[in-house]
């Protein structure tokens, strides 16, 4: 009976050090440099703006988002649509929590209620009214993934296309509880593809206005039609909204992947994640000007003005 205790808590305490140990830092390894090191071209109209949109904050911790992050280090996860003003149509990246975020959170499953509390600001669709924008203007809203936190202001925007990659789409239909949310929007879902060459390193990409101004790299691995958005403006300001690829700056500035637990219940496919990532990072050390937002990262908005 002693010796069965012992061995019980013996292997309690090895699966809790194994499990401790998923959280440590774990930088992997520097990535090849880009084969093609040249920044490509973009012609952004004069017109071209970029505002952010805060819909919400989840409180987590460094923790939570990479390996090495500490526990103590608390962190306010940005939920904030984007909104591109082109003069050929404007595009909203993700749609933020939207009006419906308390019913639609009772699609998830439990231990995602056990591990998330969120505050809940203006929706996209409340600051769009506020601010007395014309939504005829807004072209289609362009999803990073369609995931919960980015699809739940889709039922705000009724009328408006969503536009996902085929990848995505069929995640939407088939994800189970993790693409619930997506699926009760009644969101109208039009399928884009990559029929443009390489940028930056990326084999395939879609350049929305033919200018260069807005292009969408596919980045499949947090979810399978996961994509990365390049932003060009007119004064010369780059961005790359990445999504949830990592959801804070360091997992690209020091290579830390989520971890183990996070990659398990957030990542579609782990390793395609992972080689996003060092990607990005390649890209982040060849064109330091480029301003990578992590759609999670409060901080990548620092700058970005407000919608007025
Ligand atoms: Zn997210
Ligand atoms: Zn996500």
């Amino acid at each position: 009976m002693l010796r069965t205790l012992v061995v019980v808590v013996l292997l309690v305490a090895v699966a809790g050090a194994l499990f401790w140990s998923t959280f440590r830092a774990a930088p992997l390894p520097p990535p090849p440099p880009l084969t093609d090191p040249t920044l490509p071209p973009a012609s952004p109209p004069a017109a071209m703006a970029l505002y952010q949109l805060p819909t919400g904050i989840i409180h987590r911790s460094a923790a939570f988002a990479y390996r090495g992050g500490s526990f103590a280090d608390a962190r306010d996860f940005a939920m904030t649509a984007v909104l591109v003003r082109h003069p050929a149509g404007d595009l909203l990246i993700d749609s933020g929590f939207g009006r419906d975020i308390d019913t639609q959170v009772r699609l998830m499953p439990w231990f995602f209620h056990l591990t998330t509390r969120y505050e809940r600001l203006a929706s996209a669709a409340d600051r769009l009214a506020a601010a007395g924008y014309d939504r005829a203007r807004l072209r289609a809203v362009l999803l990073t993934h369609a995931h919960w936190d980015h699809a739940s202001g889709l039922p705000d925007l009724a009328g408006t296309p969503v536009w996902v990659t085929a990848e995505e789409h069929r995640f939407v239909e088939d994800g189970g509880w993790i693409t619930a949310v997506a699926r009760t929007t009644g969101a109208r879902f039009e399928e884009y593809g990559f029929e443009g060459g390489p940028y930056l390193g990326f084999p395939r990409s879609h350049d929305v206005y033919g200018d260069g101004s807005i292009v969408v790299v596919p980045a499949p691995g947090h979810t399978p039609g996961s994509v990365i958005v390049f932003v060009a403006l007119p004064a010369g300001t780059r961005y790359a909204f990445v999504g949830d690829l990592v959801w804070q700056r360091e997992g690209i500035t020091q290579r830390e992947e989520r971890p183990w637990l996070q990659r398990t219940l957030a990542d579609a496919d782990a390793a395609g994640a992972r080689a996003q990532l060092l990607h990005m990072a390649a890209i982040a050390a060849r064109f330091p000007q480029i301003r990578i937002v992590p759609a999670h990262d409060a901080r990548a908005y620092v700058g970005l003005p407000v919608l007025p």
